[in-house]
This record gives C-alpha cells, sequence and structure tokens, in this order.
C-alpha cells in the first residue's frame, strides 16, 4: 500500500493538506510544496517534525527536481475572490506549474495528477456535465484566468502523454467543501455557513437560481486517490456530488443546520456566473468504483462544526 515518495504541489492548501493527511497515514513519503499564497503552514503544522514528511516553501512557477513516484499537482489558487486578485499569476501557476512538474515526471518516471476543475465546463450548455462536453467558457472574462489556465494545463498534460509517455491522471474537481478552507476565500459555503454562525446576512448574489452541487472534500481525497492507484486511465475524470441544489437552498440549509436566526439578502449577480453545474460521475463509477459516501447535509454539518470550533477559539461566533 505505502512506501512511495510522493510529491504534493498546493498541500498547504485546503484540498492539499486533506491529501497530504491521507498519503502520510496510507504511508507514503511526502513533500509538500507550496508558496502559500493562499494555503497555510497551519493546515499542516501537525506534520511538522515527521520523519516522512517535507514542506518545502517554493512557486511552481520554477523548476523543481527530487526522485518522486507520484506527483499530485494542486497549486493553484482555487476561490474566485483569490485566482482573480492577481489573474497573471495565477496563468502562471497554472502553466508553468504543469509544464514543470510533468518535466519532473518525464524525468523520473513519475506518475502524475492534475487537480482539473469543473471551470473547464465554463457556463455549460449541457447538463448535466460529462467528460466528453468541450466546454463554454469566455476566455477574456474575469474567470478565464483559471479557467483557461486549468484547461491549457490539461493539454499540456495530454501532449506530454502522447509525446513523451508521460503517466498522466486529469481529475475535474467540482465545488468541494470541509474543514481548512480558508475563511477569507468568497466561495459560497464558507461564506454562508460564516455568516450564519455570526449572525450576519447570508448574500446570496442575484435571485439564487444558479445551481451547483457540493462535495466533501473526504470523498474527494477517496476518487483521487483511487484515480492515482488505477491502471491504463488517464481521465479526465468528473468528481463531484451528482446532488445538484440551488445556491438559494443551501443558504436555506446552512440556516436550518446552523440553528441561525440570519436574514437572507440578495446582492447583485456577479458577471459571467456560471448558471448551472452538476458532475456526472457515471465514468468514475464505472472506471474508479468511485462515488460520494458523504450526503450534501451530512458534509455541510461536518464543515459547520469545523467552522464553529474555529469561530470559539478566536472568541468570536454565537452569540459573541
Ligand atoms: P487552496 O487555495 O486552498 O489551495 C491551493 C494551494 O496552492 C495553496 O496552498 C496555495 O498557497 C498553493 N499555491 C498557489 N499558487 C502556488 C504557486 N505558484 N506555487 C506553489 N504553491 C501555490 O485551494 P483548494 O481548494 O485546496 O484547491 C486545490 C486544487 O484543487 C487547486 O488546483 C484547485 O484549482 C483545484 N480545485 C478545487 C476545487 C474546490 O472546490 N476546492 C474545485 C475544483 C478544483
Ligand atoms: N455565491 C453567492 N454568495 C456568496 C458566494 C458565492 O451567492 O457569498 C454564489 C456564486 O455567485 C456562485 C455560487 O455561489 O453562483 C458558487 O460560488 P463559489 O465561489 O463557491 O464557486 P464557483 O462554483 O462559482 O467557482
Amino acid at each position: 500500500m505505502g512506501g512511495r515518495r510522493v510529491l504534493v504541489t498546493g498541500g498547504a492548501g485546503f484540498v492539499g493538506s486533506h491529501l497530504v493527511d491521507r498519503l502520510l497515514r496510507d504511508g507514503h513519503d511526502v513533500i509538500c510544496l507550496d508558496n502559500l499564497r493562499t494555503g497555510s503552514r497551519r493546515n499542516i503544522a501537525h506534520h511538522e517534525g515527521e520523519r516522512r514528511f517535507l514542506f518545502v516553501e517554493r512557486d511552481v512557477q520554477s523548476p523543481f527536481f527530487a526522485p518522486v513516484d507520484w506527483i499530485f499537482n494542486l497549486a493553484c489558487p482555487a476561490s474566485p475572490v483569490h485566482y482573480q486578485s492577481d489573474p497573471v499569476d495565477t496563468v502562471r501557476t497554472s502553466v508553468l506549474g504543469m509544464i514543470h512538474m510533468l518535466d519532473l515526471a518525464k524525468q523520473t518516471g513519475a506518475r502524475v495528477l492534475q487537480a482539473s476543475t469543473s471551470e473547464v465546463y465554463g457556463d455549460p450548455l449541457e447538463h448535466p456535465q460529462t467528460e466528453s462536453y468541450w466546454g463554454n467558457v469566455n476566455p477574456i472574462s474575469r474567470r478565464g484566468c483559471y479557467d483557461e489556465g486549468k484547461r491549457c494545463a490539461e493539454t499540456l498534460a495530454f501532449d506530454y502523454h502522447r509525446g513523451f509517455g508521460v503517466d498522466i491522471r486529469v481529475v475535474r474537481i467540482f465545488n468541494t467543501h470541509g474543514p481548512r478552507m480558508a475563511r477569507d476565500d468568497g466561495r459560497v459555503v464558507s461564506n454562508f455557513v460564516l455568516q450564519a454562525l455570526m449572525g450576519r446576512p447570508l448574500t446570496v448574489y442575484g435571485d439564487g437560481t444558479l445551481t451547483r452541487s457540493f462535495q466533501y472534500v473526504d470523498d474527494l481525497v477517496e476518487g483521487m486517490m483511487r484515480m492515482m492507484e488505477t491502471e491504463d486511465f488517464t481521465g479526465p475524470v468528473n468528481l463531484g456530488n451528482p446532488d445538484e441544489i440551488t445556491i438559494l437552498e443551501l443558504a436555506q440549509r446552512v440556516l436550518r443546520i446552523t440553528g441561525s436566526r440570519s436574514e437572507i439578502r440578495h446582492l447583485p449577480a456577479v458577471d459571467h456566473d456560471p448558471q448551472q453545474r452538476r458532475a456526472d460521475i457515471t465514468l468514475a463509477r464505472q472506471r474508479l468504483g468511485w462515488s460520494p459516501k458523504v450526503a450534501t447535509d451530512a458534509g455541510l454539518e461536518r464543515t459547520v462544526a469545523w467552522f464553529r470550533n474555529e469561530l470559539a477559539a478566536d472568541g468570536r461566533g454565537e452569540g459573541a
């Protein structure tokens, strides 16, 4: 099972830190490479000093060498607020980071998994989204730096695979939440949960009829591990929860789960906001035997519990 030398870029981020936990638990050696643009040492502090764990503060925009067997390439800010704060850096991270990780895989013979995204489907004209759909992305919108960077990274992965035989895996991740999401990342789950726990209005952009589906981080990590462990399957494969709900419904569920009396406040709609999104996970079921195990509300309950503890530790939150 264990015993592999694994590089996780973006390992100090939300998803990356959970993946690092899992890899160490499974007995692998882990190098976590991160420039801390949106991640935090705190997310991996519990591993500092462990013999099988090494943190390297470094940018994937520079080449990197280590003798590794597996590379998980997660380095890239994921929330719209973060990735739009420095869009050129976001493109450079996706594109140069992918080139450097593929070069490393070419040198070492490592298998490399790219954390791609449902954003490659843009504002989708097909619903639900299957992997064969090519997407509907506006390259000049504010989301373009992220969407096109991730699309180019997929292109690079397949060109290195075809051209140099690099062993690639591509997963397209749909909205994910859980402990260690950054409080300031502006994503809808963290915003709503924090707003509800702090007694502030829940900010719904537009009329709240847009849809998403929300998977819990443990399910995602399981899917990524299965993808890495599966032979003869490059992907791309969708990893997400097919349970689609409107943003207004999400707000109502968060109010119910937190027991908050916050109001729901509608703010102006965001430009180029994808109208609907739902993962078709038929391929993941067939090839990986994977489907999410944590139901939407059960996942939200866990995320709420984590944020509640965080706020309590700061002396903030309900009644404070
Ligand atoms: P995150 O922002 O918490 O983590 C990203 C990590 O990458 C951070 O630790 C950040 O410091 C690091 N990073 C950013 N630029 C870097 C660079 N140039 N060099 C080195 N490190 C860098 O985001 P996350 O939610 O954990 O997302 C992880 C990956 O999964 C991302 O690639 C993201 O695009 C992808 N993804 C996430 C979601 C989601 O819902 N969370 C959905 C789709 C795809
Ligand atoms: N959203 C919202 N209120 C918020 C944050 C987000 O209504 O406080 C909406 C956002 O406009 C989008 C959806 O929730 O329609 C999901 O946003 P998020 O940033 O979490 O992820 P996206 O799927 O857009 O990348």
